[in-house]
């Protein structure tokens, strides 16, 4: 059974006919263009099939499983992650007779874990998802954090999240969640995929995003503090990396400026910088350097 996925009409009436509706919270648009789907699908296997093996893809929040079927129908094995209780049962009228899918029914952000310690998942290299907007950040810091690496992801997120994640040092958009995404990822912004792509179209803008696992990068390149800390620089956008430090080791049981000239000094840099012009290599030498300091556990991951 398949539905046409380009076609609203379609989709409204399999939902009718399923009683089933659309829900915001959920964040649920459908990509209801094609050739868009087709090229975020090409964007995940542009390297080719790796000895051709069958390799399974990660797809976050399948919907009615317009990229599922691609997916399928080009060799890739899926495990899908849905939270919507009806789509989950369309899903499994929809895909009953593919032996290649998997449905994880919930909410990703507590499921993804024990589907990564399932043994044929721990593998899974790659990640596809037209992202639901209200998880999508949260979803990829957890990932990185808790060290679930992909060799390639491909997105779809809100253009203005793309454009954060890809930000590089100096400019208006680069944060937190640049250095996040930098730490592990090389982050290439793909095409621009305006609202009327989308059923129910979105006010905003979307557009895809491929991040490619750095070489020589795992899961012990970055000492705990790491993410936790760059959080904490960045905490007061506007302010010297001298006092957001200040506040990040205040509580560490020393006098916090002196452990931040310290830490300063060995990392070769200077507290009237500001973070948004920190490289990933200054944040990471200031972690290391704060983790030789052995003052962490008072107060990692404040
Ligand atoms: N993949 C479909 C497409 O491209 O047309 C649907 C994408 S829609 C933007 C987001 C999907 O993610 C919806 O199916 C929604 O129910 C699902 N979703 C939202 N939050 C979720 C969560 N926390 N865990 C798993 N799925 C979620």
């Amino acid at each position: 059974m398949t539905i046409n996925y380009n076609s609203v009409s379609a989709v409204k009436a399999f939902l009718d006919k399923e009683g089933l509706g659309m829900r915001k919270k959920f964040g649920q648009n459908f990509l209801v263009n094609g050739d868009i789907r087709l090229r975020l699908v090409e964007a995940l296997e542009e390297e080719g099939p790796s000895s051709g093996r069958r390799e399974e893809v990660w797809e976050i929040g399948p919907g009615l499983g317009a990229m599922t079927r691609l997916l399928l129908d080009r060799g890739f094995g899926v495990r899908a992650f849905e939270i919507d209780p009806g789509f989950v049962r369309a899903l499994k009228i929809l895909f009953r007779d593919d032996k290649d899918f998997t449905l994880v029914e919930g909410d990703v952000m507590k499921t993804w874990p024990s589907a990564s310690s399932a043994s044929s998942a721990r593998a899974a290299p790659l990640l596809l998802g037209n992202l639901p907007y209200n998880i999508a950040a949260a979803l990829l810091a957890d990932l990185i954090e808790k060290g679930r690496f992909f060799r390639r992801m491909v997105l779809t997120v809100q253009n203005e999240v793309a454009l954060r994640a890809a930000a590089r040092p100096g400019s208006s958009d680069y944060s937190s969640f640049s250095v996040l995404c930098s730490s592990v990822y090389t982050v290439r912004p793909l095409m621009l995929i305006r609202g009327a792509c989308f059923y129910p179209r979105p006010k905003v803008d979307s557009r895809g995003l491929a991040l490619d696992l750095r070489a020589g990068v795992d899961a012990n390149t970055y000492p705990p503090c790491f993410y936790p800390l760059v959080r904490g620089l960045f905490s007061s956008r506007r302010k010297m990396i001298k006092n957001n430090l200040r506040s990040f080791i205040a509580g560490a049981g020393r006098d916090a400026g002196e452990v931040c000239a310290e830490l300063l000094g060995a990392s070769g840099l200077k507290g009237d910088e500001r973070a948004e012009n920190l490289g990933l290599d200054d944040f990471l030498a200031l972690a290391k350097n704060l983790e030789n300091m052995r003052i962490l556990g008072s107060f990692e991951g404040s």
